[in-house]
């Protein structure tokens, strides 16, 4: 089995309303999905149940075979650290300089030494390019420097799987392209991304499959040219006549 998630029935509710409907998905490893897909749909909701940060109202979401909506907390706590996450607002801790929030999870966490962590803390920046910023704090920094650091935050935690949430919707346009070059880059490492994002051509660009999601379903699912230049569903057809 090549899979490192799959997503089975997947349903969640708030309350009586009805999110996410029945939503089925595998992952591959090394693989970069990119959700595309309205508004309101969904999308956040789906990647905050692929590492429970939301309990689903039903379904399983399984890792590397191992079904999560099964697990006790400490064994869901290991398995989710093998899912690294970047939100939309960056969420730094604002009173630790850079350094300090890449080290923290490493060290709290897994018990790493304080030498390895910074040793590790400074390996990252240098691959985010942000070296130079280590003893900075995060507000001292720009939008798309402070999302290249939770970048690095979470790679701290030598994740396998990466989750973007719209990673550069809160960014002034001339930071997005720094931000998505980072995450390319990390594409072009084999890492497993799924990332959601309403950057088209970026998602044409890096994606090996692209999953349009509205009114609670995964409606598409296919390679970049399929999904954009070849929809079958009027839903995505007209979500892409909007944005295109
Ligand atoms: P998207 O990320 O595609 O914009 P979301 O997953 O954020 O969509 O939201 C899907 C729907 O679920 C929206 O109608 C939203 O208002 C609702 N929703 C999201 N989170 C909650 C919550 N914690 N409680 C109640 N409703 C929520
Ligand atoms: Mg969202």
């Amino acid at each position: 089995m090549n899979s490192i998630i799959e997503v089975k029935h997947l349903k969640k509710n708030y309350g009586d309303k009805e999110v996410l409907k029945d939503i089925n998905a595998e992952i591959e490893k090394g693989k970069v999905i990119t959700v595309i897909g309205p508004s309101g749909s969904g999308k956040s909701t789906f990647l905050r149940c692929l590492n429970l940060l939301e309990k689903p109202t039903s379904g399983q979401v399984l890792f590397e075979g191992t079904e999560l909506t099964d697990l006790k907390s400490d064994d869901l706590d290991k398995l989710r650290q093998k899912m690294g996450m970047v939100f939309q607002n960056f969420n730094l801790f604002p009173n630790m300089n850079v350094l300090e929030n890449i080290k923290l999870a490493p060290m709290k966490v897994k018990g790493m030494a304080d030498g390895e962590a910074t040793a590790l803390a400074h390996k990252l920046l240098k691959k985010v390019g942000l070296d130079e910023f280590a003893d900075h704090t995060p507000t001292s920094l720009s939008g798309g420097q402070q999302q290249r650091v939770a970048i690095a935050r979470a790679l701290a935690m030598k994740p396998e799987v990466m989750l973007f949430d719209e990673p550069t919707s809160a960014l002034d346009p001339e930071m997005v392209g720094e931000v998505l070059k980072t995450i390319q880059d990390l594409a072009t490492s084999g890492m497993t991304m799924v990332i959601v994002t309403h950057e088209m051509g970026f998602a044409r660009k890096v994606s090996d499959e692209v999953w349009f999601m509205a009114d609670g379903y995964l409606q598409e699912k296919g390679s970049p040219d399929e999904v954009f230049d070849h929809p079958t569903s009027d839903r995505a057809k007209d979500f892409l006549a909007k944005i295109l």
